[in-house]
């Protein structure tokens, strides 16, 4: 026996790449191609550097409050973490301690099989049907929770509000979890729903529809026995998880609700363009609620389009999975982006 046998062995997630070229275009991991607000710059510019000898306020009270007024909740029904990534392994952790199987679809984001394997959750992959859409029925069966992205990811199909009700409301006994990163661009919430459901947990983030991955911030909504539940575990494991700049700059970029919406409208209005130039170039996809297309071209394998993609320092994204080997994401950039990805595709696929 030796101390190699004790480590906890796990296989990482992989996340995008982030290359950083003057010339790229980077439509690869669903950042938002518009600036923070000029709110967050201002707040930046006058912070003051000295306040950051002491610790932040551990409740993040501020940000927490912040988000409570702006979606109408009480603050004890908001938690706030580093990224939704550290939000949803804090309710992973939290959660789904039972010896029933999570579930989840089988084309989803791909963090959470890294966390269950981690945590050592048993749990269960659901197909999406063909079109890759996930089917309510599926979620019928005996389980230690759920948790699926609303839209979904990579996929960007929106599952319609009264099918998440129907999975959460057939599952009154295991917590589910909507994972919302890329609801604001054009999807419903299921936020309404948490005053009749209180073992839903509607997770969101400030990486996509507010600009600001940089930031680290990301945000859980549900029953106060949820948010205390999340408490007592991140207290448990990390005090001070929001450092004082995240605090500050999450209000101020919470503040400018008018930005946050005309942000939200020019990806949503240069996706409709995008989807009407991939077709025009070949490309199949489903309709996407989200702030990327997954599309895959018949005459092409996505794995060379992004090769040649990437020779010309655009960047999209290729998973090496079952089931959508031949399909690429790409990113909602600004116009002029998309005339670049648009141009080099045309080359790429001899349309030109
Ligand atoms: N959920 C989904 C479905 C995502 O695609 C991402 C982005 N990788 C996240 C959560 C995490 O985003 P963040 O940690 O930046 O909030």
């Amino acid at each position: 026996m030796s101390w190699l046998d004790n480590i906890r062995t796990c296989e990482p997630y992989t996340p995008g790449e982030q290359p950083n070229q003057a010339d790229m275009v980077k439509l690869n991991t669903n950042e938002n191609p518009y600036p923070p607000s000029d709110l967050v710059e201002s707040c930046l510019k006058e912070m003051d550097p000295s306040a950051l000898r002491l610790y932040p306020d551990p409740k993040a009270s501020a940000l927490v409050h912040a988000l409570a007024v702006r979606y109408g909740l009480k603050d004890s029904q908001v938690f706030v973490g580093v990224g939704s990534d550290d939000v949803l392994a804090m309710a992973f952790l939290t959660f789904f301690n039972s010896s029933k199987p999570l579930l989840f679809p089988d084309i989803t984001y791909s963090f959470y099989d890294v966390w269950a394997e981690l945590f050592r959750i048993p749990y269960e992959t659901i197909p999406l049907d063909e079109a890759f859409h996930i089917r309510p029925e599926d979620y019928k069966r005996e389980n230690g929770g759920i948790v699926f992205p609303n839209p979904n990811a990579p996929t960007g199909a929106l599952l319609p509000l009264e099918a998440v009700e129907e999975i959460v409301s057939a599952n009154p006994d295991s917590v589910v979890i909507c994972d919302e990163a890329y609801v604001d661009f054009g999807g419903e919430s299921a936020l309404g729903l948490i005053a009749k459901y209180d073992n839903l947990l509607v997770v969101q983030t400030f990486s996509k529809s507010r600009n600001t991955a940089g930031l680290r911030i990301g945000y859980a909504m549900g029953s106060d026995k949820l948010i205390e539940a999340l408490n007592n575990v991140k207290y448990s494991f990390n005090s001070y998880t929001m450092s004082r700049p995240a605090i500050e700059l999450g209000c101020a970029c919470l503040a400018d609700e008018a930005y946050f919406r005309e942000c939200c409208a020019k990806i949503m209005a240069t996706r409709e363009k995008a989807e009407k130039s991939l077709k025009d170039l070949g490309f199949v996809f489903e309709s996407s609620a989200s702030n990327f297309i997954f599309a895959t071209h018949p005459d092409k394998a996505a794995k060379e389009i992004f090769d040649a993609l990437r020779e010309r320092h655009i960047y999209v994204r290729w998973f090496d999975k079952d089931r959508i080997r031949n399909y690429l994401r790409i990113t909602i950039g600004t116009e002029e982006e998309m005339a670049r990805l648009f141009a080099a595709l045309a080359g790429i696929l001899g349309r030109a």
